[in-house]
């Protein structure tokens, strides 16, 4: 992805596994963050370094009233809401697998991608680093056999 654009990167997006959260040029609405800190998957955002965001209010309202006009607004959640607003906001790219964005964000002009193809997958190697003694391991496992500190997953490009 090599243009100096943001990507917004939706629930969906980080749920399905095929980004890489800790892009530099990815950002986070924090109802995006908070929904998956309140799942299960809040280890998956614990080794990241990532962007997360507050959209503004007037950002917000635009997104509201487009879903309005394309007839999204009652499947679409705050958070959901919150993501079109970032892209608005940062004239970004949207990433979700949601077809309720994609519908809304088309309607604003914001660009949209779904997880699935974005290309960054292809050169995601997924390593798991101790996070007492810094060893690498090729497979996940909780707890380091060496030292007993946790082991995070990261990716080395
Ligand atoms: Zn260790």
């Amino acid at each position: 992805m090599g243009t100096d654009k943001k990507y917004i990167i939706d629930t969906s997006a980080i749920l399905s596994g095929k980004i890489n959260i800790s892009q530099p040029d990815y950002i986070y609405a924090d109802s995006v963050i908070e929904e998956i800190k309140t799942g299960s998957l809040e280890k998956i955002l614990d080794s990241a370094n990532i962007d997360i965001r507050n959209p503004d209010r007037k950002y917000v309202n635009m997104a509201s009233e487009a879903a309005m006009k394309t007839g999204d607004y009652s499947v679409l959640s705050k958070t959901d809401i919150d993501v079109l607003a970032l892209g608005i906001e940062y004239n970004g790219i949207i990433i979700t697998d949601d077809y309720a964005i994609q519908n809304v964000a088309m309607y604003c002009g914001v660009e949209y991608a779904g997880s699935g193809i974005d290309p960054i997958k292809k050169n995601i190697v997924w390593k798991y680093r101790c996070s007492g003694c810094h060893r690498i391991y090729d497979k996940y496992m909780e707890i380091c056999p060496i030292c007993g500190h946790t082991v995070k997953r990261y990716s080395r490009k």
